[in-house]
């Protein structure tokens, strides 16, 4: 691999950011690795080397989170709320202001395509720190009527809600802008403080955050980034024993271990992980909006999407003509580089990811499936996955129960809706469900059976931070996004007074 020199469609901006050697935020200054380690960011369209990422290990971590401790403790106590609130404004509006630098860095690094880059990642990002703002002069406990003590005696009762404390922040390479967003909104919002790791794969965006962080006016040590291996640095983080919280979106593997460790020091812990969420397709919905659907819901961000639709399910009548649709779709789809405006699907994040995909593809085949579409890499150079339709697998299949996170759907056909609802929860995930159907009964019906955290009808993959996202079984613990998040990052203090 050798150092780029000319990034086609990369602005000036994003050119200027990528010609350095990134660094480490911590207490508010850019400093290499203590180790001086550094380790390549990669563009998966290419295969070629971007930049020099700092690899951040123990040590860093010991002092970003005595940093957080001291700003927690001091600097940032002092900030009122309406000061918060005008921080993530003004945070955001920064974000506007250099939209596009941000587009680029994140197609380029994650390899989706610039114009979602765009409308999905920047923009939502933009739009969910905005909201968030609005919760900072927005939290409050509760007053209570009590019965407690001896006759005669007068008390009262209230509750405080109060920030959490130091809060490590360990996200994932598929919506890398939006993951920090979610992650730092509701913490900055509450009072917290924070030392994040963005994923090895994509860490430009999370660096070009912390700059805006500091220019926005931020004390030093509230923000604390960490960019490295989830093995050293995200261990370290989990394992300190001074972090009130973590909180993680990622692989169920990483989160159970995530979960099992933090607890040792008792840190509050949500986590957000994996998903084969189900797609029904009711025998009354036109064809080309159920095939456009269904292809929407797998094939967007090229599957690598906690929510992906990965296991379509169309009922009989319309099951051939859908999954022609659908693997003609597939069939015709541009795969190439997110910069290329030409392109209309990425490539895959990594080498890793790559081959974990392919292997399921493979494995698939051996089990029996029958490829309608895809179903293998796209040239040599580049990680590149056709976009695949698998039809005639087992309910046991690997295809069907486990998350691949690649361009897969494996498309299975259904007699009756009252039957479908057993099939389709019949998995250890519980993360998102859509139902296509023009009649409101069964829409309704299956959105209060189906046991996952989102349900959507005729859409799917739509978030919007007033609505809690997170998972029912192994998808997770907790819910991000809307009120629920202010809960995550905060504690209920009761206070009782005998008066
Ligand atoms: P992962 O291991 O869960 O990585 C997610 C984050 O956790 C990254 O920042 C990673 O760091 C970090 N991490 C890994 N091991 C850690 C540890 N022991 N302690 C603390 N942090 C740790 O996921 P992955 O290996 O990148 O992807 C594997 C699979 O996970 C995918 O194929 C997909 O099925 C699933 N996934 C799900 C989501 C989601 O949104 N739910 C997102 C991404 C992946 P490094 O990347 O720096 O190692
Ligand atoms: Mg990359």
């Amino acid at each position: 691999m050798n150092q780029m020199t000319k990034i086609s469609g990369l602005g000036d901006a994003a050119s200027k950011f990528v010609s350095k050697k990134q660094k480490l935020l911590i207490d508010g200054q850019w400093v290499d690795a203590a180790s001086g380690e550094t380790f390549d960011a990669i563009d998966p369209a290419s295969e070629q080397v971007i930049c020099q990422l700092a690899s951040g290990g123990k040590a860093d971590v010991d002092k970003a989170v005595t940093a957080a401790r001291r700003a927690f403790e001091n600097e940032w106590a002092q900030v009122r709320p309406v000061q918060r609130e005008r921080l993530l404004l003004k945070l955001a509006d920064l974000i506007e202001q250099n939209a596009e630098e941000f587009a680029q860095l994140e197609s380029l690094d994650n390899g989706k395509l610039v114009f979602f880059a765009r409308v999905v990642d920047v923009a939502g990002t933009v739009d969910f720190l905005r909201y968030m703002a609005g919760w900072a002069t927005k939290i409050s406990g509760h007053t209570l009527d009590v019965s407690c003590g001896m006759p005669g005696e007068e008390y009262q009762a209230f509750t405080l809600r109060q920030p959490v404390g130091v809060v490590g922040q360990i996200i994932p390479w598929n919506f890398p802008l939006v993951m920090a967003a979610w992650k730092l909104g509701p913490a900055l919002a509450t009072g917290c403080t924070v030392v994040l790791k963005p994923a090895e794969q994509t860490s430009l965006t999370a660096i070009r955050l912390g700059e805006l962080i500091m220019e926005a006016g931020y004390p030093a040590g509230v923000v604390n980034i960490i960019t490295g291996f989830g093995k050293t640095a995200g261990a370290a983080i989990v394992e300190h024993p001074d972090i009130d919280k973590i909180a993680f979106t990622g692989s169920t593997a990483t989160g159970k271990w995530i979960g099992r460790t933090a607890i040792d020091t008792m840190k509050r812990v949500s986590l957000e992980l994996g998903g084969k969420s189900p797609v029904i397709i009711a025998g009354d919905v036109a064809i080309d909006e159920a095939v456009a659907g269904a292809a929407g819901a797998i094939f967007f961000n090229s599957g690598q999407v906690c929510t992906a639709g990965s296991r379509l399910y169309v009922q009989k009548n319309i099951y051939d003509k859908v999954v022609e649709g659908l693997a003609a779709a597939a069939s015709s789809i541009q795969l190439g580089a997110g910069l290329d405006p030409a392109s209309q699907l990425g490539p895959l994040v990594s080498q890793a990811q790559l081959e974990r995909v392919l292997g399921f593809i493979e494995k698939g085949k051996a089990e029996g499936g029958k490829v309608a579409a895809g179903g293998v890499r796209m040239g040599n150079q580049g990680y590149f996955v056709q976009p695949t339709v698998f039809t005639d697998c087992d309910a046991n299949n690997t295809v069907v129960k486990e998350e691949i996170f690649g361009p897969v759907v494996v498309a299975t056909p259904f007699d009756e809706l009252d039957d479908i609802l057993k099939v389709a929860n019949d998995t250890t995930y519980g993360l998102a469900a859509s139902i296509w159907s023009r009649d409101v009964s069964v829409a309704h019906k299956l959105a209060r059976r189906l046991r996952a955290g989102t349900v959507w009808v005729n859409t799917h993959n739509i978030v919007d931070p007033n609505l809690p996202f997170g998972g029912f079984k192994q998808s997770g613990i907790g819910r991000e996004n809307g009120a629920a998040a202010i809960d995550l990052y905060t504690e209920s203090k009761t206070v009782l007074m005998k008066l």
